[in-house]
């Protein structure tokens, strides 16, 4: 168990020992035809995460990356877009347009709340947007978009559906082939991810599928402002991995393929349940203890909370008390900084950890004084999990 610390912060995740394992295994040469066929293999998985017939690229990156590579190679400078905005994530986008030139405009819902498909129509209604941006989970909020909305509301009008899944791949359902409404081109166009979160692989991967519409709109640009994240460099790559472009992080590779392999065995429906019914467990066990969950139970996400504290917890001891513990938990971010953390229950992350932390958060919250249940907690945690995937 090389793992001795609890890691639940909205990514990286906890690593499983199979995934240290390939991890560690002799470096290979990136044009080996072994190589390739343990890419191949991880690539084919990928596209059955997102059920997609385009294109997906899986290099070495962060999540940035993939942001930078779903706009880069769908819309070009001088157009306008759309970005979504739950918090910090959302807002990453007016950074990286700005970057590439473009003209965003901004819908930024209050914190923990969304922004509606009423309003997104109201603003595409004005005409001329190329392509809308939404963050599926918002990992300063917690906040997760409803795709049954979202979708239909940006297609309606001919627009680029972009989905930042950074903290949802692997966890939520984010299928391309589905006709959203049940009108055949209302789909997502681009979804995207990194290896840390929901995956459960150490950070370095950037994921990123273009679905039909995408690669056309890719293909209508003719050149783009970039060279390692233009798609088009990758294509015949992602197809014959041994062909040389620029060198594969071989060993993340083989974390990566390890890491499909156990989401795929799990299987998807199921990874997605287990997800539910975490997030509706920690939440409903964490007010238990009288603490509050940033977002409104219909938009809570299942892989992360952001979590209000009860009056007068004292954040940076609660934290270093955790972490003396054992146990990571993030900071809430903006101006809820100091008064509340976020926890990551996302990814490989086992019931027993989320059952062990939240004993320490009780325990924490104890030697601040405050009179709360541990037991009471965590059977709450069981019964709302064991209700949950019973459906
Ligand atoms: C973590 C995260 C990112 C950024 O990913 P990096 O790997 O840190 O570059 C982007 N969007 C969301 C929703 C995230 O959670």
């Amino acid at each position: 168990m090389p793992n001795k610390e609890m890691l639940l912060i909205p990514g990286p995740t906890p690593v499983v020992d199979e995934i240290y394992a390939a991890l560690s295994q002799e470096t290979m040469s990136h044009t080996d035809l072994r190589f390739a066929a343990i890419f191949k293999k991880a690539l084919a998985e990928t596209k059955k995460m997102y059920n997609t017939d385009g294109e997906v690229f899986v290099i070495a990156g962060s999540g940035t990356l993939s942001m930078e590579m779903a706009l880069i190679n769908t819309v070009a400078p001088g157009d306008k877009i759309l970005i979504v905005s739950h918090g910090y994530f959302g807002d990453r986008f007016i950074g990286v347009a700005q970057a590439l030139g473009l003209k965003a405009e901004v819908l930024q819902s209050a914190w923990g709340k969304p922004v509606t498909p009423e309003e997104i129509e109201t603003k595409l209604q004005e005409g001329g947007f190329k392509a809308v941006t939404v963050t599926h989970v918002d990992t300063s909020t917690g906040v997760v978009s409803d795709l049954n909305k979202l979708v239909p509301a940006v297609k309606k009008y001919g627009v680029l559906f972009i989905l930042d899944g950074v903290c949802a791949s692997a966890a939520l359902e984010e299928d391309m082939s589905r006709e959203f409404g049940g009108h055949p081109e209302y789909k997502i166009d681009v979804v995207f991810t990194a290896s840390q979160k929901a995956i459960g692989v150490p950070p370095g991967l950037a994921i990123v599928a273009f679905g039909p519409k995408a690669l056309e709109a890719r293909k209508k640009l003719e050149k783009v402002g970039a060279y390692y994240a233009d798609i088009m460099n990758w294509l015949h790559i992602m197809r014959e991995p041994n062909i040389y472009f620029a060198t594969h992080p071989i060993n993340m590779i083989y974390a990566y393929a390890k890491g499909m392999d156990i989401i795929s065995s799990e299987g998807y429906p199921a990874r997605y349940v287990r997800h539910t019914a975490i997030g509706k467990a920690i939440r409903a066990a964490l007010r238990v203890y009288g603490m509050q969950i940033l977002a409104d139970e219909a938009d809570a996400a299942p892989t992360m909370s952001c979590v209000i504290y009860p009056q007068c917890v004292d954040d940076v001891k609660f934290r270093s008390d955790l972490a003396q513990k054992g146990l990571i938990v993030a900071g809430a971010l903006g101006t809820l900084a100091g008064k509340g953390f976020r926890i990551g229950h996302m990814g490989n992350t086992s019931n027993q950890t989320l059952i062990k932390a939240l004993a320490y958060i009780g325990e924490a919250l104890q030697e601040q004084g405050l009179t709360v249940n541990v037991d009471n907690a965590v059977r709450t945690f069981e019964r709302e999990f064991a209700e949950t995937v019973k459906g």
